[in-house]
């Protein structure tokens, strides 16, 4: 839709890579409905994921001893906080959908993209003690994840080995993008691009198309407790 914002946040370390194919196709399909699109490519842009004291420029309100929760709330609040994750909560600020696009690394996020939500996503900026979830300060916002696995789809069921693939999105999904305020989209999964044949690779791409050209029609998901492990 015209006039939107989104904002790409992109965790891999190859463009010729599958997850770099599915976010060409979202810069293309996006920027051609008239969005305006901003990509952060994490690893080419060489994104620091540790949460140090090195993230609060200036002087410490509690040097005796250092807690990062703390002193980050309280660089937020002074502006005192690194550049590069001033940038990206601009970017976040900005932004209507915010779409996270990676490969499943242990049940979750590579560390880099992890360490993106740990210092993106401070105390002040994004929540607070009280507002969080419904109130959170994120909230008008959509988030999305796009994530592609090893394994297949038959793994990721509720009996499969894997158990059911929306087990491991509760702690993303819920514990991170709604206790932000977040409304969350329903999750893009392109099962096994690996092992998958040349043509099924074509068709996860072609549904991954069709679903951008009606993004903004998307209802989001109730993000609670049943929709992830049912009644
Ligand atoms: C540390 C680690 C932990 C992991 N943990 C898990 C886990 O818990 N669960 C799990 O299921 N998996 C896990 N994996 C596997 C991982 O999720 C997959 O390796 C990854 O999702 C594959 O995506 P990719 O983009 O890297 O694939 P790629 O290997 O880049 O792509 C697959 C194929 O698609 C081709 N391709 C690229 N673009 C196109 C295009 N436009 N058209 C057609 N073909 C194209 C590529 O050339 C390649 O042949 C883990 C991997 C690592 C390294």
């Amino acid at each position: 839709m015209a006039g939107k914002k989104v904002l790409i946040v992109y965790a891999h370390q190859e463009p010729q890579s599958f997850n770099g194919s599915l976010k060409k196709v979202a810069v293309e399909i996006l920027s051609k409905q008239g969005c305006t699109v901003t990509v952060s490519d994490l690893y080419a842009m060489g994104f620091e994921p540790r949460a140090t004291r090195n993230d609060i420029t200036g002087a410490l309100s509690h040097p005796e001893v250092f807690s990062y929760g703390v002193e980050v709330y309280e660089a937020y609040k002074k502006r005192s906080l690194t550049s590069d994750i001033v940038d990206e909560q601009k970017k976040v600020q900005e932004a209507d959908l915010v779409i996270f696009q990676f490969p499943l690394y242990w049940f979750s996020v590579p560390a880099i993209l992890k360490g993106w939500m740990d210092r993106v996503l401070c105390q002040g900026f994004a929540f607070d003690l009280p507002g969080f979830y419904d109130a959170g300060f994120l909230k008008g916002k959509l988030a999305l994840l796009s994530l592609t696995t090893g394994g297949p789809a038959e793994m990721y069921t509720r009996t499969g080995v894997s158990g059911d693939f929306k087990y491991f999105l509760w702690p993303l999904q819920h514990g991170t993008l709604h206790f932000c305020g977040f409304k969350v989209l329903a999750p893009q999964i392109s099962f096994a691009p690996e092992t998958a044949s040349e043509d099924e690779r074509k068709k996860m791409l072609a549904s991954w198309t069709q679903r951008l050209e009606s993004i903004w029609k998307e209802v989001p998901i109730p993000c609670t407790a049943p929709w992830y492990f049912g009644q």
